[in-house]
C-alpha cells in the first residue's frame, strides 16, 4: 500500500462556487511550499493554488492542509466543510487561523496556532497515526534557524517565479493597520546560508526558472548591515532578476541600494500607503517622507530598479483634495506600478481596534476585507468619493499612454550598468517584469474595479486579494 495523500490548498480568492479566476501573478505565496518543505516523507505530498486551478473535491488525498488570510475565511470555512463532508481530515494554519483559533477550530478538524515549522511535522505525524490534536501551539517567535527549503518543484508551472522565500520575519516598524501589529514579535533573521540554500534549491526546475527570484520579507532592511551582508552573497548567485521587499527609509542607505542592483533586483515593493503627510501620520507611518518620494525613486531607476508601491485609500486624514490631485501626484512621483486598495481593518489590529470602539465600521462580512471593498466609514470623504477615487486613479495610471510612459522613463533612468551588454540584458529582464506586474495590475481592475459602482463598493460578494499592503 501507498502513502497516505496530503494535498496542501492555498486560498487567495474568495471564489465561491465561480471559477478560479488565473490572477496572473509571477509568484506564488509562500506559505504552500514552505509547508510541503517541512512535510515528513510519512505522506506523499501535493500541492494546490487556487488562484491558479480549481479545488479538486475528487481529489485521493486523505488530508487537506488549509492556508488563508483573514478576508478568505468564509471561503475557507466552505471549503473544509464540502471536504470534511467526504470523508477528509482537514487542517487550517495561517495568520487568521493562529490569531483566531477558536473561530477556525469549529469548521476544521485542527487548528495550527503560530509560525509551523516546529509544530508542522508532529502535526503530519499524528495525522497519519489517527491521533490528532484539536490544537497545535507553535512556540512564540522561534528562532528560524535550520528551516527546510520549499518545494518549488511541486509548485504550479504557471508561475513563472517558483522561487520564493524570505530572510526574516517581522518589522521594526508598527504602522497601525499592519498585520504585524497583531502580535509583537521580535526581528528575527535567517541564517544566510539557509536564505542562500533556499535560492539555489532549484535543481528540479527549467533554467530559466532558476534565475529569477522573490524575497517575500515584511521588511528586508529592517537590520541594514544584515541585509547588505545577504545581498553580497546573493550577488554572488548571478540571478537574473530579484524582487524584494522593504520600507522606504532604507532608500536612504546608498550602499543598500548599491548592493540591490549588485544583486540583480528589479523590483522593489515599498508600502508607500499615501501621498499625504496627515494620512500617513494617521496609521503611525511616520517614516515615510512624502517630499523624499520622487528622489529615492529617481535613485532607484537609476540602478535599474523599478517599484510597485502599496496605496491605501479611506485613510482617517483623506480629504476630497488630495483625492482630486492624486493622479497628477503620481505622474509627478512616478512609481512604476501601484497597488491600489481601499483600507482593512484587520482584525486584531490597532486600526481594527479603533474603528471598532469608534462605531466606524459598516460591514462585518470578511470576505470583504480585501482591499476591494469599502467596510468603514471614512472620516472626511463619502464613501462615493473613495469609490470613484478608487476607479479613477486606476484608470488614469493604468492608461496605456502612461503604463508605456512610465516605462520608457524607467529604461531611460537606469545609468549604473557595469557595461553595455549588462545593460541591455538588465533592461529586458526590467521591462519584462514591468509590463508583467503592469498587466497584472491593470488586469485586476479591468475586473475587479471598474464593475463596481459606489453602492456596489460596499455590497459586492465577489472578490480577489489585491495583496493587502501589509509589508514595507
Ligand atoms: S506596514 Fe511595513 S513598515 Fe509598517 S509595520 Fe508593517 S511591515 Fe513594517
Amino acid at each position: 500500500m501507498g502513502k497516505p495523500k496530503l494535498q496542501i490548498i492555498v486560498l487567495f480568492q474568495n471564489l465561491g462556487d465561480q471559477e478560479a479566476y488565473f490572477a496572473r501573478s509571477p509568484a506564488p505565496p509562500l506559505a504552500g511550499a514552505l509547508l510541503a518543505g517541512l512535510t515528513p516523507p510519512v505522506v506523499e505530498v501535493e500541492l494546490l493554488h487556487e488562484m491558479i486551478r480549481p479545488i479538486d473535491y475528487d481529489t485521493d488525498a486523505d488530508f487537506v492542509a488549509l492556508s488563508f488570510m483573514d478576508f478568505c475565511a468564509p471561503h475557507a470555512y466552505d471549503v473544509a466543510a464540502r471536504f470534511r463532508k467526504l470523508g477528509k481530515t482537514v487542517v487550517a494554519g495561517g495568520k487568521y487561523a493562529s490569531t483566531f483559533p477558536e473561530q477556525v477550530l469549529p469548521h476544521v478538524d485542527s487548528v495550527v496556532v503560530g509560525e509551523a515549522e516546529r509544530v508542522w511535522p508532529e502535526v503530519v505525524e499524528d495525522m497519519v497515526a489517527g491521533r490528532l490534536k484539536k490544537r497545535y501551539d507553535a512556540p512564540f517567535a522561534p528562532p528560524l534557524d535550520g528551516i527546510p527549503p520549499p518545494r518549488y518543484d511541486l509548485v504550479e508551472s504557471d508561475f513563472d517565479v517558483p522561487v520564493v522565500t524570505e530572510a526574516t520575519r517581522g518589522c521594526p516598524y508598527t504602522c497601525s493597520f499592519c498585520q504585524l501589529t497583531i502580535e509583537r514579535a521580535p526581528y528575527r533573521m535567517r541564517p544566510i546560508g539557509d536564505v542562500i540554500h533556499d535560492l539555489t534549491a532549484t535543481s528540479r526546475l527549467p533554467f530559466h526558472k532558476r534565475k529569477i527570484a522573490m524575497l517575500y520579507d515584511n521588511n528586508l532592511g529592517g537590520d541594514i548591515g544584515y541585509a547588505k551582508e545577504l545581498l553580497a552573497e546573493i550577488a554572488k548567485l548571478k540571478l537574473w532578476a530579484l524582487g524584494t521587499q522593504f520600507s522606504f527609509d532604507c532608500l536612504h542607505d546608498d550602499e543598500f541600494v548599491d548592493l540591490l542592483a549588485r544583486a540583480n533586483c528589479t523590483m522593489a515593493f515599498i508600502g508607500l500607503e499615501s501621498l499625504s503627510e496627515p494620512s500617513l501620520a494617521s496609521v503611525h507611518k511616520k517614516h515615510n517622507k512624502v517630499e523624499e518620494y520622487k528622489e529615492l525613486f529617481v535613485k532607484l531607476k537609476h540602478h535599474g530598479i523599478m517599484t510597485m508601491t502599496g496605496l491605501i485609500l479611506a485613510l482617517d486624514e483623506d480629504t476630497p483634495e488630495y483625492y482630486r490631485d492624486l493622479p497628477a501626484q503620481l505622474d509627478e512621483i512616478e512609481p512604476s506600478v501601484i497597488l491600489l486598495s481601499i483600507s482593512i481593518p484587520i482584525p486584531g489590529t490597532p486600526f481594527h481596534q479603533t474603528v471598532l470602539e469608534e462605531g466606524r465600521i459598516i460591514d462585518e462580512n470578511l470576505a470583504h476585507y480585501e482591499g476591494d471593498h469599502l467596510v468603514i466609514t471614512p472620516k472626511h470623504v463619502t464613501p462615493e468619493q473613495v469609490a470613484e477615487t478608487f476607479q479613477r486613479v486606476n484608470r488614469s495610471f493604468y492608461s496605456r499612454r502612461r503604463m508605456f510612459r512610465r516605462w520608457r522613463r524607467l529604461i531611460a533612468g537606469y545609468r549604473c550598468a557595469r557595461n553595455p551588454w549588462a545593460w541591455t540584458f538588465h533592461s529586458g529582464i526590467l521591462s519584462y517584469v514591468f509590463f508583467k506586474l503592469s498587466i497584472f495590475q491593470k488586469d485586476h481592475a479591468e475586473q475587479r474595479v471598474y464593475p463596481l459602482s459606489a453602492s456596489k463598493a460596499l455590497t459586492n460578494t465577489t472578490g480577489r486579494k489585491s495583496a493587502p499592503p501589509t509589508g514595507g
